[in-house]
């Protein structure tokens, strides 16, 4: 059966009724695809960690239909966390507050707190819209692995783990929420992702501090997650060309992500893709190129790190852990 571009109104109402009886249904946001389950059932959010393999002290996000239902689902919403969400939800951005008594700790992993956001994706809030309650759903891929940004990407990685999968097309934004704890004094980031630190700030009208990033060799503080198949080193732009070659040469299969200025280069290498100029494509196609690099039987990829401003922040995130050491390997 050929997939549909759009999920329809009856596979709105479908996924609804999935989602009431207990069942996952994959849908699409504008970062990734999420698996989602009543965030109200602990037995359907249980089968989220088991159908990912995800480790069940890993807490999830809690997604709602607009902003006016946050202070159902926490037990206070202070003053910062009123203006973040006024300002960038339905959006990439998620808040982590106190945890309001309707949300079961098996969506928390067993935390206090519990990490809110309103995706803005017509086909994820019109099925939060018809479901009416809270849904919660981390990305839906295997743990550690590559998230997905398409419907098709779900269906390869997760298979019959899912019981309904909403079509949506390619997710426009293309790396996770940005999380940001507001239980504290001041906001601090805890993931990078599709809202930039330099538009909170500009809200806040405060520095907001981010997780401390490593140099680009030294990839222990970064346990291996929206990791390929194949291995990712990351090197100085200028070493591109030559750590390909040298690798393509010791008899590995080459995948290289060839930054814009080096765009016209000859390259030794089993297959290359062309960094996007601007940082926007650029998270939209990450995930899209790591998979491709597999596909085509790439067992090394080799890219360098954008600067990290803007949606560079968060690029440079998931790129220093898909390089990070694996426990498996
Ligand atoms: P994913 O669903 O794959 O995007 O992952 C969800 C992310 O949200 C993970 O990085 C979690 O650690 C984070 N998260 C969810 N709830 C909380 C919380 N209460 N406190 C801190 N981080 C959280
Ligand atoms: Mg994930």
């Amino acid at each position: 059966m050929r997939a549909k571009a759009k999920a329809v109104a009856s596979d709105i109402e479908q996924a609804a009724r999935v989602l009431r009886a207990g069942g996952l249904v994959a849908l699409p946001t504008e970062t990734v695809y999420g698996l989602g389950a009543n965030a109200e059932d602990p037995a359907a959010v249980a089968r989220i960690f088991q159908v990912k393999g995800r480790p069940p002290s890993h807490p999830l996000i809690v997604h709602i239909a607009a902003a006016d239902q946050l202070d159902d689902w926490v037990e206070e919403v202070p003053q910062a966390a009123r203006l973040l969400a006024e300002r960038f939800w339905p959006g990439p951005l998620t808040l982590v507050l106190r945890r309001g008594r309707r949300v079961p700790l098996e969506a928390t992993g067993g935390l206090e707190t519990v990490a809110v956001r309103v995706p803005d994706h017509p086909v994820a809030l019109a099925l939060l819209s018809a479901f009416g309650g809270g849904v919660t759903a981390p990305s839906a891929n295997r743990f550690g692995s590559v998230s997905p940004t398409t419907a098709d990407h779900v269906r390869a990685e997760l298979g019959d783990g899912v019981d309904f999968v909403l079509e949506g097309g390619s997710c426009p934004v293309g790396v996770e929420s940005t999380i940001v704890d507001v239980t504290g004094e001041t906001p601090s980031i805890l993931r990078p992702g599709g809202v930039t630190r330099e538009d909170l700030e500009a809200l806040l009208g405060h520095p907001v501090a981010v997780p401390s990033a490593s140099g680009v060799r030294v990839p222990g503080q970064h346990p291996s997650h929206y990791a390929p198949r194949a291995r990712v080193v990351l090197v100085e732009p200028d070493e591109i060309l030559a750590e390909a070659e040298l690798a393509q040469e010791a008899g590995h299969q080459v995948g290289v992500f060839l930054p814009p200025h080096l765009a016209d280069a000859a390259v030794k290498a089993r297959a290359v893709v062309a960094v996007p100029g601007s940082l926007s494509s650029y998270a939209r196609g990450l995930y899209g190129f790591l998979r491709e690099l597999d596909q085509q039987g790439c067992d090394l990829i080799v890219a360098s790190l954008p600067a990290e401003e803007g949606l560079g922040l968060a690029i440079a995130n998931r790129l220093r852990r898909a390089a990070g050491p694996r426990s498996s390997a």
